[in-house]
């Protein structure tokens, strides 16, 4: 009978139980990710569990963020709430029948007992512990509670806990498969609550009886519980579990090296899915807290991970979150992204920031080819998404936009300030570039005839608009960066830009001859503010 609850040999089943509490963070996502790729790497099972006993703080609204959260990272769960499995319900609320009967058998075997103590009771016992120097703790009173006066209180209906019978003596002991060797004197463990007088289980209760109920083989979680794995392990044993492996997780640390937490910026993984990060960089990210393949190599596919992943690689030692270098895993992973994939999620961004589809049309003069830039692969404009169709005319031109910007383009986030010049009017200027480079009436007289020039231009292909300007400069005496630099202001308000022939090229006749007149007229408008 006993050995139904227990894991079997060989068989990898491991979960992740969250409490639907709050959002999902990073220490939980980075919990989910290691279990998850724990049982891929071992052909195992991915379990999610909802821990929602505390029904005053568990909320709809935080599970189904913290299942949104996991779904975007990519860690698909094999069992859970919403896809049931052999050993479900998976939200524990739904499992109080199996709490309260195995609650009843230790009460039978005499490993639990009742207890009635009053919450005033327990104030006093723990001012008393305290006033004696004592660590509080529950002194056991009503463990020689006799039968009849239990059944007494019982027919009077008297509010009542169920208590774990610790054993006063000897040591418990755990091996971690992280931490090593633990052993606890029993003495510190106190008779703790199983079942509260609401009838709901406590966690170091219900996390036993479901672990062991769902075969857990391996208990992988973060190492605030580790002081709660020696009540779980007596309870393994009083209620003849078979002990599943432990694993505890390094703390993850501020870069001030306190506890992670809100005052150290976005936690949520949702705020960071928000900024545009990649899914699979953060896995990556994730992956490094607490996790190294050799010590080197830092940058993983997704598949990559699930090879490389292995419980002996993980440290001991708390791990430091450090921002810097999960933009720069981001960077890395967006720049290995295939040309339509970044033109799909480069697309998105634009359209949230309201900038597809673009505020002026932008007439290519030639059909543009891809092939134009090198190392170009050729893109399938038939892979994007079909709500992307109305904005499908664009897609070339975005497509030779991001090619053009290339390393360039490292975070989502940035695509506003990269690229908004291509979409829209209304970018951001340096007022600085525009002091230093469009304050002169020379200047303004420069743009007019680059503007002029442009405008006769019959095919503005990048050579051509190169050539263009090369010999205006040289009919004008002057080098070529003398127009580049206040050209390069007047069309993106930056003194940084990919190529200037291409910027020219990609903003099209219509849109760089307005440009370069507006900033002329700035630039000799005797009000232009000068440079100091
Ligand atoms: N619900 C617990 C938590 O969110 C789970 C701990 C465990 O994995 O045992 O911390």
């Amino acid at each position: 009978m006993m050995d139904i609850v227990a894991p079997q040999e060989n068989v990898v089943r491991v979960r992740f139980a969250p409490s639907p509490t709050g959002h999902l963070h990073v220490g939980g996502a980075r919990t989910a990710l290691y279990n998850y790729l724990y049982a891929r790497k071992n052909n195992g099972i991915f379990v999610l569990r909802i821990e929602d006993t505390d029904a005053a703080r568990s909320t709809r609204e935080s599970y189904e963020g913290i299942l949104r959260g996991m779904r975007w990272l990519g860690l698909e769960w094999d069992e859970g709430p919403d896809i049931d499995g052999p050993y479900g319900p998976y939200v524990q609320s739904a499992r109080s029948v199996l709490y309260h009967s195995e609650a009843d058998r230790l009460l039978r075997e005499g490993a639990a007992y009742r207890c009635f103590c009053t919450a005033s009771e327990l104030d006093a016992m723990r001012a008393a512990q305290e006033a004696r120097g004592e660590a509080p703790k529950y002194d056991g009173r009503c463990r020689a509670r006799s039968a009849g006066a239990v059944e007494e209180k019982l027919a009077a209906g008297a509010p009542h806990v169920i208590r774990f019978m610790m054993p006063s003596g000897g040591e418990t002991r755990f091996r971690d498969v992280v931490r090593g060797d633990f052993a606890f004197g029993n003495a510190e463990l106190d008779d703790f609550v199983l079942i509260k007088s609401d009838g709901r289980p406590t966690y170091n209760y219900a996390v036993v009886v479901d672990d062991a109920h769902m075969r857990i083989s391996h208990v992988i979680r973060g190492d605030d519980h580790i002081s709660n794995t020696p009540r779980q392990v007596r309870l393994y044993d009083a209620l003849g579990y078979r002990l599943p492996k432990f694993a505890h997780l390094p703390m993850i640390l501020g870069a001030d090296k306190t506890r992670l937490s809100k005052r150290h910026g976005a936690t949520a993984i949702d705020a960071y899915r928000d900024l545009h990060y990649l899914s699979d960089a953060m896995v990556n990210y994730l992956a490094l807290l607490g996790w190294s393949f050799d010590g080197k190599r830092e940058l993983f596919t997704f598949k990559a991970l699930i090879e490389a992943f292995s419980l002996k690689r993980v440290s001991s030692n708390p791990a430091v979150f450090d921002t810097g270098k999960m933009e720069w895993i981001n960077a890395e992973h967006f720049k290995m992204l295939p040309p339509a994939e970044k033109l799909e999620l480069v697309s998105e961004v634009l359209e949230e920031e309201g900038l597809l589809p673009p505020a002026f049309e932008v007439d290519l003069s030639r059909p543009v080819d891809l092939k134009l830039v090198a190392g170009t692969e050729p893109l399938r404009v038939d892979t994007i998404d079909a709500a992307k169709k109305s904005f499908a005319r664009e897609l070339p031109r975005l497509a030779l936009i991001i090619e053009v910007l290339g390393n360039r383009l490292k975070l989502l986030r940035d695509v506003r300030e990269l690229m908004g010049y291509f979409y829209t009017d209304d970018f951001h200027r340096d007022e600085n570039a525009v002091r230093r480079h469009l304050a002169s009436k020379e200047t303004g007289s420069r743009l007019d005839a680059l503007a002029l020039a442009y405008e006769n231009l019959q095919y503005f292909d990048r050579a051509s608009v190169e050539e263009t300007l090369r010999g205006l400069a040289d009919r004008l005496g002057i080098e070529s960066g003398e127009l580049i630099h206040p050209c390069r202001v007047a069309l993106t308000g930056k003194t940084v830009s990919p190529d200037i022939f291409w910027v020219i090229t990609l903003l099209g006749k219509a849109k760089t001859v307005e440009r370069l007149r507006a900033a002329a007229a700035t630039a000799a408008a005797p009000t232009a503010p000068k440079d100091e």
